[in-house]
C-alpha cells in the first residue's frame, strides 16, 4: 500500500523546504523528499546574501521571501542569523571598463529602490581602510542582509514538520507517476507515494524529472566555489564587489553551453571578486561560475583564482589562514529567473533561480501554495512562466 499526500515536494534546499512550510502551514498534507540531507545542495553552500535583485519582475517576490525569513527567525527551534538592516554592499572599480559597470550595477539597482552613493579617493578610503590603493572608486548601496543559508533552509524544514508535513530525507524519488493524463505521485527507493500535486524543487536536477513526461524545461547547472579564511583583521567591514561580477558575469558566460564549446573549452569559469565579513569575523570571498556537466569539479583551480582575486582588493588579507573552500551547483535559466509555475495537469516546478535562490525562496513557496490551493497568486506570476522559453515543451 501507498502513501496519499496533497502535495509531494521534491527537493530540500530552500526552495523545497519554502514549499513545504507554506503548504504546511495552510493545511495541506505534505510530504518533503530528499535524496541527501536538508540544504545539502546549493542551498547549505552559498553566501547567504539577501541582495535586492536587479530585476523589477523578481521584486515582489523578493519581499515575500525577505517576510518569511523574519518569520523563520523568531519562530524556528534553531538560531538563524539575519542581519536586522542592510551592511552595505559597496561595488569597487580599478579602470573606466569597471568604472563603467560599477555605474551600470549601481544606477540598476537605484531603479529598483536601493539608496546609492558615489564613493572616491579618501571617502573611499575611510570607509574601507583596507582595500587595494588601485580600486580607486565605487559605489555604496545600501543594501545587502547576510542570511545563515543552511539554518535558514533547516529551519523551514523543522517549521514545515512541526505544522505537520512529513519530512524525509535519504529518499530518492526516481520518477514521476502519471495516469489518466494526468501527475498522480512520484516513486521513490521505497516505493510509490501518491499526491494530487507534485512539485518538482529538486534545483539543478529538476529537467532530469520532467523530461521523461515531455515537459523539456531550460535549466541548467552553474557551479560557483566559496573559500572562507579566518579572521586576521584585514578585510572588510561590508559586502565588497569587484565591479562586473554581477553584470558582466552573466553576460560573459553564454546563456546555455552547447556540445561545441564544451568540446572546445569546456565549462570556461569565469572568476569575480565578492568578500564579504561574516559576523564572526572570518571573511568569505568568492565567486565563480562555470556550467557545471560533471558532479566533480571541471576545473579544481577555481578556489586559488578566487584567492588571488581577493587578495588583489584586500592586500592584508594574504596572510589570513584558509579555513575551507566548497562549490554549491546553482540551477540556472536563460534570463536569470526562474520557473514558477504549474507544467502539467498535477505538476508543478518550482527552481532555476540562478544566484538568487535565498533571495527569492520564501515568495516562491507562498507562489506554489497558491498554485497548488487554486488560490489567487500573491504576485504576478506571468515572469515565472515557463512558455517564455520558445524550446520549452509544456503539454
Ligand atoms: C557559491 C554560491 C553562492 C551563492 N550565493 C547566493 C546568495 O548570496 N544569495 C542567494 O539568494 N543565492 C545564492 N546562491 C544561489 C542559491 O544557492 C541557489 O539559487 C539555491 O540554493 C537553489 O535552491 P534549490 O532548492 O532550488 O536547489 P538545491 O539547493 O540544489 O536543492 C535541491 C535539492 O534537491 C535534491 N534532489 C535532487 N534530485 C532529487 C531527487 N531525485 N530526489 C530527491 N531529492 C532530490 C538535492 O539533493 C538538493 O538537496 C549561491 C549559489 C552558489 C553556488
Amino acid at each position: 500500500m501507498s502513501d496519499a499526500f496533497d502535495v509531494a515536494v521534491v527537493g530540500g534546499g530552500i526552495i523545497g523546504c519554502a514549499c513545504a512550510y507554506e503548504l504546511a502551514t495552510r493545511g495541506a498534507s505534505v510530504v518533503l523528499l530528499e535524496r541527501e540531507q536538508i540544504a545539502a545542495g546549493a542551498s547549505g553552500r552559498n553566501h547567504g546574501l539577501l541582495l535586492t535583485p536587479l530585476d523589477a519582475a523578481l521584486l515582489p517576490m523578493a519581499g515575500r521571501s525577505s517576510a518569511t525569513y523574519e518569520d523563520v527567525v523568531r519562530d524556528a527551534p534553531l538560531r538563524v542569523h539575519l542581519d536586522p538592516s542592510p551592511i552595505g554592499f559597496l561595488i569597487v572599480a580599478e579602470d573606466d571598463v569597471e568604472r563603467e559597470a560599477a555605474r551600470e550595477e549601481a544606477e540598476t539597482a537605484a531603479a529598483c529602490g536601493v539608496p546609492i552613493e558615489a564613493v572616491d579617493g579618501s571617502a573611499l578610503r575611510e570607509l574601507e581602510p583596507a582595500l587595494a590603493p588601485e580600486l580607486s572608486s565605487g559605489w555604496l548601496l545600501q543594501d545587502g542582509r547576510r542570511v545563515d543559508p543552511a539554518a535558514l533552509t533547516v529551519g523551514l524544514a523543522l517549521l514545515a514538520r512541526e505544522r505537520g508535513a512529513d519530512v524525509r530525507t535519504g529518499e530518492t524519488v526516481r520518477s514521476v507517476i502519471r495516469g489518466s493524463g494526468r501527475v498522480t505521485g512520484v516513486v521513490t527507493d521505497r516505493g510509490p507515494i501518491l499526491a494530487s500535486t507534485v512539485v518538482l524543487a529538486a534545483g539543478p536536477w529538476t529537467a532530469t524529472l520532467t523530461r521523461p513526461l515531455g515537459v523539456d524545461l531550460p535549466i541548467a547547472g552553474a557551479r560557483g566555489w566559496l573559500v572562507h579564511l579566518g579572521a586576521n583583521g584585514a578585510g572588510p567591514s561590508r559586502l565588497i564587489g569587484r565591479a562586473g561580477w554581477h553584470l558582466v558575469s552573466e553576460r560573459e558566460t553564454p546563456a546555455f553551453l552547447t556540445a561545441r564549446t564544451w568540446a572546445a573549452e569546456g565549462s570556461r569559469p569565469f572568476v569575480g571578486g565578492l568578500v564579504q565579513p561574516n559576523p564572526d569575523g572570518t571573511v568569505l570571498a568568492g565567486g565563480s561560475r562555470a556550467w557545471a556537466v560533471t558532479e566533480e569539479p571541471e576545473d579544481p583551480e577555481v578556489p586559488r583564482k578566487i584567492l588571488s582575486s581577493a587578495v588583489r582588493m584586500f592586500p592584508g588579507l594574504a596572510e589570513a589562514r584558509p579555513l575551507a573552500a566548497w562549490w554549491g551547483v546553482r540551477p540556472v535559466t536563460p534570463d536569470d529567473r526562474p520557473i514558477v509555475a504549474r507544467v502539467a495537469d498535477g505538476l508543478i516546478v518550482a527552481s532555476g533561480h540562478g544566484s538568487q535562490g535565498v533571495i527569492l525562496g520564501g515568495g516562491t513557496g507562498e507562489l506554489v501554495a497558491a498554485l497548488a490551493q487554486g488560490e489567487p497568486p500573491p504576485f504576478d506570476p506571468a515572469p515565472f512562466a515557463p512558455d517564455r522559453f520558445a524550446r520549452t515543451m509544456v503539454e
